[in-house]
């Protein structure tokens, strides 16, 4: 295992931003990860844990040391009659995660297929889409601390899931490094089909009874038509999370603003659709220089070639601003800002 100096940054991350690691080293087994942590307390670095970059904006260099975690795995285990039980080292690709298990007829992922990132990552945000997130799949997560290097096992209640959150992000934030998920499978092809763009693709293409093949295919090409590509263009998926909101503010909302699109949370709460309110502030393909708001995706901001992390914050702040001027709504920044 190599301790790099003065690492860039700019292909770790999907926006293409520009950065410096002062020290990087990417850890491919568990004794590597130890080592780092070992390599990180004695020089007093801070650590942060990278997977796939795509969900960072790095507007500045890291201060410490930068461990990229590239653990292996995946391994099944039945679990009652129908279930499995499959853990996967953090290393590994999300999409990959999801294809193989469909390959194998181990169902549950589906609705997440093509998410970049990995799996080690999964659980930080609780990444979700198409009406279904991993908690919904997620039995644990076992993670190393960073302070001590001990090993803890978190079940999912532990994890604290909500809306694009969990604990990782906030009470435990950069305590912990994930090494592997464990998630519960079934061998029985139940599919999650009703959420509104979902089940309109499905229908489009004629499908009455979706199988789990079926179901990630549509999602694949309402990815594919609908998300740039960041390999094409810079970019971190959705840039800021839906507000979510009590009944009444999304009310008197929908009273003034007919068109806005609202979704029930489960907290009772109401979500409101963060890209409407973006397009009617007149933001969808804007452009600052070299940052720029996709043209058709209000929510995705991107790097045309050559942005800054603070390009992209400036452009952000802009939208925030006319958005909280126009609606009184604050938008929060989905991705993670390094620096
Ligand atoms: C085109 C595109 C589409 C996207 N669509 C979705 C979507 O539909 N739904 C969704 O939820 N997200 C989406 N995202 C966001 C992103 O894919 C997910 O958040 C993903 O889980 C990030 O994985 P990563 O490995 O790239 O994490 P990184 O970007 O490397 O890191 C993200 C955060 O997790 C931490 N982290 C990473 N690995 C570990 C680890 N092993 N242990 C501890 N902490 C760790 C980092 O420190 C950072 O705080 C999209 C992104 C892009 C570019």
């Amino acid at each position: 295992m190599d301790i790099l100096r003065d690492q860039s940054l700019r292909d770790l991350n999907t926006f293409g931003l520009p950065a410096v690691a002062r020290w990087f080293v990417r850890a491919s087994s568990s004794a590597d990860l130890l080592e780092s942590l070992d390599f990180a307390r004695g020089n007093g670095l801070p650590v942060l844990p990278l997977g796939g970059g795509s969900n960072l904006v790095l507007a500045g260099d890291p201060p410490g040391l930068v461990l990229q975690v590239g653990l292996p795995g995946f391994d099944v285990a039945d679990a009652g009659p129908q279930g499995v039980l499959v853990r996967v080292g953090a290393g590994e690709d999300w999409t990959g995660l999801v294809d193989r298990c469909l390959g194998l007829g181990l169902y549950g992922l589906e609705n997440l297929a093509l998410i970049p990132g990995t799996a080690g990552a999964a659980p930080i945000q609780n990444i979700g889409a198409y009406g279904v997130e991993v908690r919904n799949v997620l039995e644990g997560v076992e993670a190393v601390e960073i302070a001590t290097g001990a090993v803890r096992t978190f079940d999912n209640g532990e994890c604290a899931f909500g809306y694009r959150d969990s604990v990782f992000k906030g009470v435990l934030k950069d305590r912990f490094v994930v090494a592997a998920v464990t998630l519960r499978l079934s061998r029985l092809p139940v599919v999650s089909a009703s959420y509104g763009a979902l089940a309109t693709e499905l229908s489009r293409r004629g499908v009455a009874e979706p199988t789990p093949i079926d179901v990630a295919e549509a999602v694949r090409h309402l990815r594919r038509t609908k998300l740039p590509d960041p390999a094409v263009t810079g970019n971190a998926g959705s840039f800021f999370q839906n507000p979510v909101v009590a009944p009444g503010i999304a009310g008197a909302l929908r009273s003034a603003h007919p068109g806005l699109p609202t979704f029930p949370s489960e907290d009772g709460r109401v979500k409101l659709a963060a890209a409407w309110l973006i397009e009617q502030c007149g933001f969808k393909g804007a452009r600052r220089g070299a940052a720029g708001v996709h043209p058709s995706h209000a929510l995705v901001l991107v790097n045309h070639g050559g942005a800054t992390g603070r390009d992209i914050l400036a452009l952000a702040d802009e939208i925030r601003s006319a958005v909280f001027g126009r609606f009184g709504v604050s938008l929060a920044i989905e991705p993670r800002i390094v620096g």
